[in-house]
């Protein structure tokens, strides 16, 4: 039966098709392994156990508000590539999807939508909202994920997540009361970067500092003299937030500032509030500043607050959740923050304590979510203490137990890690999980559960009493997927034989409760993320995972050791998608590719080549639409190729009556991949397998090491120009079915080889363009015959990945390949400088040594018919007056009736002196140099002399040439 595909290939037409495939037959979900009783066996995709262990790699969870962007396209692309090429080389490969519930994003979403109907959160109140919340996620909360399977992403639907799931939110619990209990969460009163908009902390990480052109005012203080009145001297102080003194309890100055001896011991009258307040010693001034006075507001500046708990000063805090001047704030009580600035520089101004005003431009803390000004502020929190979690972290990276690509970010996350604060985990938010802590209302201590219960305390635990009330705030986000390695897996919930980490009625994966899942995929083997979440996200999972995970036993019931205890072997950091001038992608400049738009445009493979070709640890990507467009010329290329294939094929059954398919019964074809490479196999079958065998090791090698780049780029290499425009081209020569038998049994094979090595091909590049590959794959039942070797496969993704040592090298088909594909192409290049016409056969005249002579000799047909040259003359001097090109190995000249253009000659060959000349001078300099014979590898030094000596040779003939050529 003839097989066909259409004419034209067209990606929106297969894309969906097959994404909706790989989602209905739920071909990438990986279940949960029978009960490990002995090491985890891996079922490798031949079927035989290979004995290596999963590759397990979880999706770092987008927000469930999130539309995928060109980040997570570049991310997504890389992990699919792995993911797939693990999975098609036999190992059991995990990728393991969710979304976050991302606290702030989710809560201000929603909030915007109640003021689109005229209410608010605070009018709905608390549960309404929450479920206003759910409803919301219900409806859209999917939308970035749907995106991802359109784009064929290779998760495992069956294990999707939300981080608000029951099963994670009991996690969450558990490991907030286990904390707890073990002495590493407590409440204290902080300075917290306050967003009056969220009406919440923020992380520091989550504060964009903008430089901004404001002020710094210059206040006197009045000093207070020894009779309790206005002395008449004053300090001054500069800030460039005016309306913070309402909140000052000092000044402080350096201990050793000359200016200011004679008033250590004394007070000040702080202006507009009236209020005493003590003149402190501190070295943490720095004299050069300003005036070397500085005003101290520990409820609201951080360095302030750390001076305020060195000299126990009070801290008075002067504004509202909303950032209004509070009771604290006497007559400015109400004024918003900036309306109190004013008036209070006004106030100054008319009491003669304003000394000045300058310009200054300063860097103004932003609110990553709504841009509002954070203001620094002191308030109630909950901590975790970071010791000895970050130690622990730390070890984890410095034993190399974690390993990070590029390397330069191991250095980054430890000079992080051994500067670490306590981590404030409370936010001040609706959504999210709510902290079970409950604070009783007569003795006013905190009552949270033991770790392993379940259920809400109903009185305190201090004094017995139900006037208990839960905690209102939630936690940080970052907390519940700081624990996704462990919870993903089943913990706490995970019960074995041998060391039970939990009691089973903690949430489990539905209908779950042995720990094969964490045996089987912890700790996970990689994580591939952007540089933007390695403290928020990727340092907090190394710090949680290596805590809770400790707790469960080996398999065989041992300690788990720390090398056993991390939530990845592996982490690599993508870079940046810019534009294609490199500029940063942003709304502001309007330069942000929509990945959707492209997609539509090109196809998702041309897509993900494009960012693959251009993948590199730690190199930013120029995203180039003119270079996806190539890509999808590369993927038209694939199309013909099979449809040339398929030609062909269609002519064999004409002549012989059956298809490929019946003959891959044949003992010749069966046995093992190397499929009809012989001894006496033409050279372009010998030549091509080895190739196969040099390009599967460049990706294999290349993948290894996160080179994208390389991988990419030597499968098109070996796809569009070593197949493509080499070896199919040669097949076509072997092939006559209307010959004799002998020529028919030479065309089938030249058939069958070709249609293997392209299949390998199709396998090669499957995880870069997962589409056009499995569309091509299926459409011709041989093809699944040969990548699974005589068994069908369900998809391409599951089948085999070509490894080098599936194809075996020939060093002398190469290095003749090579010869001959030079000695093609340049007298290609010679018949169009002299204006052979196209389709004319030439005779030539060649003179090279006696070894190049008999590979000529021996593949006459080929040099025939792709140069087009009629009869060979071997000549040890060629005749004079003919058009000739010179390599170091050969002269080629052609004998063509058209004289040649002399002038036009003249100039070609002048040209070309002149450039050797430099060549050979630049040679020269070089080799005469004691700085570059000195130093560089003695193998340079020799490929230089050798270079030296073709040029010289090829400028010798070159100016023969020129000499040769007739006058005018
Ligand atoms: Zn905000
Ligand atoms: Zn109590």
């Amino acid at each position: 039966m003839p097989h066909d595909l259409p004419k034209t290939y067209d990606p929106t037409a297969i894309e969906d098709r097959w994404a909706e495939y790989w989602v209905r037959e739920k071909l990438f979900t990986v279940p949960t392994p029978a009960p490990a009783t002995a090491p985890i066996q891996n079922q490798g995709l031949d079927g035989q156990s290979d004995g290596q262990s999963a590759f397990t790699i979880l999706l770092p969870p987008p927000n469930v508000t999130g539309r995928l962007h060109m980040g997570h396209m570049l991310n997504q692309t890389e992990m699919d590539i792995l993911t797939r090429w693990r999975r098609m080389s036999g190992r059991k490969a995990l990728w393991l999807p969710g979304t976050d519930h991302a606290g702030i994003a989710t809560q201000v979403m929603v909030e915007r939508l109640l003021t689109s109907e005229g209410t608010s959160r605070e009018a709905v109140g608390r549960e309404t909202f929450v479920e206003r919340v759910w409803e919301w996620k219900r409806h859209y909360g999917g939308a970035i994920l749907d995106q991802m399977k359109r784009l064929g992403a290779s998760v495992d639907w069956s294990r999707e997540y939300f981080t608000m799931d029951e099963r994670l939110s009991v996690a969450v619990r558990e490991a907030f009361t286990r904390l707890y209990d073990q002495g590493l969460i407590y409440r204290g009163a902080y300075i917290v970067n306050w967003c009056p908009r969220c009406q919440t902390a923020i992380s520091d990480l989550e504060v964009v500092y903008d430089e901004h052109k404001g002020h710094l005012w210059e206040i006197k203080y009045p000093v207070i003299g020894d009779d309790g009145k206005d002395s008449g001297e004053f300090i001054t102080v500069a800030t460039t937030r005016p309306e913070t003194m309402l909140g000052d309890t000092a000044v402080a100055i350096h201990p050793e500032d000359e200016r200011y001896l004679h008033l250590h011991g004394k007070k000040l009258r702080l202006p507009l509030v009236g209020r005493e307040i003590p003149i402190v010693l501190d070295a943490w001034v720095s004299r050069e500043f300003g005036t070397g006075a500085v005003k101290v507001t520990p409820a609201h500046d951080p360095n302030d607050f750390a001076i305020g708990e060195r000299h126990h000063l009070p801290s008075i805090n002067v504004m509202d959740d909303r950032a209004h001047i509070n009771e604290n704030g006497g007559p400015y009580a109400g004024l918003e923050r900036y309306v109190a600035r004013k008036k209070i520089v006004q106030d100054l101004e008319e009491r003669g304590l304003l000394a000045g005003i300058k310009d200054y431009t300063n860097n103004v803390g932003h609110c990553d979510r709504c841009k509002a000004v954070v203001e620094p502020r002191l308030s109630t929190q909950w901590f975790i203490k970071i010791q000895p979690l970050a130690d622990k972290a730390i070890a984890a990276v410095e034993e190399g137990h974690i390993r990070f690509t590029p390397e330069m970010y191991k250095k980054t996350y430890l000079n992080w890690m051994s500067n670490i604060y306590d981590w404030c985990i409370s936010r001040q938010l609706w959504w999210g999980h709510r902290i079970p802590a409950w604070h009783c209302a007569v003795c006013h201590k905190i009552t949270v559960p033991k770790p392993g219960s379940t259920g809400d305390p109903t009185a305190c635990a201090h004094c017995g009493s139900d006037k208990i009330t839960q905690e209102t705030d939630v936690l940080d986000t970052w907390f519940s997927s700081g624990l996704l390695p462990v919870s993903v897996f089943g913990w706490p919930g995970i019960t074995s034989s041998v060391g039970a980490p939990g009691p089973s009625h903690l949430g489990t994966r539905e209908g779950i409760t042995d720990r094969a899942d964490f045996d089987a995929f912890y700790p996970t083997s990689l994580l591939v993320t952007g540089f933007d979440i390695l403290f928020f996200w990727v340092a907090r999972m190394i710090m949680l995972g290596c805590w809770f995970s400790a707790e469960v036993k080996m398999p065989d019931g041992s300690d788990r050791p720390l090398a056993e205890s991390v939530p990845f072997r592996e982490v690599y950091i993508h870079a940046l998608v810019r534009d294609a001038n490199r500029e940063k992608m942003s709304k502001m400049k309007g330069n942000v590719i929509d990945p959707i738009e492209i997609v539509k445009q090109y196809g998702t493979d041309a897509v993900r080549f494009t960012l693959a070709s251009m993948a590199s640890p730690g190199t930013d990507i120029a995203f180039n639409v003119a270079r996806t467009e190539g890509y999808r010329a590369f993927a038209n290329k694939i199309w013909n190729a099979a449809r040339f294939l398929f030609m062909q094929e269609q002519a064999v059954e004409n002549v012989l009556n059956c298809g490929i398919y019946d003959y891959l019964d044949d003992e010749e074809f069966d046995n093992g991949p190397q499929w009809g490479v012989r001894e006496q196999s033409p050279i372009e079958d010998r030549w091509i397998v080895s190739r196969l065998n040099a390009v599967t090791s460049a990706v294999e090698r290349n993948l290894n090491d996160y080179r994208f780049d390389e991988a990419a780029n030597s499968i098109y290499q070996f796809f569009w120009g070593e197949f493509c425009d080499w070896y199919l081209e040669l097949t076509k020569i072997r092939f006559n079915v209307s010959g004799d038998k002998a020529k028919q049994t030479a065309s089938l094979h030249a058939l069958l080889q070709a249609f293997g090595v392209y299949e390998a091909a199709l396998r090669l590049l499957s995880p870069f363009m997962p589409f056009i590959t499995e569309e091509i794959w299926q459409s011709h039942p041989a093809f699944a015959v040969l990548g699974r070797r005589g068994k069908k496969a369900e998809s391409i993704a599951l089948a085999h990945y070509p490894r080098p040592e599936d194809f075996p090298t020939d060093a002398r088909a190469e290095s003749e390949m090579a010869f001959l594909q030079e000695f093609i192409t340049e007298t290609r290049s010679l018949r169009k400088e002299i204006g052979a016409e196209e389709k004319a056969v030439v005779p030539i005249e060649l003179r090279t040594d006696a070894a190049s002579r008999k590979i000529i000799e021996e593949n006459r047909d080929i040099v025939e018919r792709l140069a087009k040259v009629s009869e060979i003359k071997f000549a040890d001097a060629l005749s004079a007056g003919l058009a000739k090109h010179s390599t170091p190995a050969f002269d080629v000249a052609i004998v063509y009736e058209r004289t040649i253009d002399v002038p036009a000659e003249r100039d070609r060959l002048t040209k070309e002196c002149s450039k050797l000349e430099k060549v050979v001078a630049n040679d020269e300099r070089a080799l005469n140099d004691p700085g570059f014979t000195g130093k560089a590898p003695a193998h340079i030094v020799e490929g230089r002399k050798k270079q030296l000596a073709e040029n010289r040779l090829l400028l010798k003939k070159a100016k023969d040439a020129l000499d040769g050529l007739p006058e005018e």
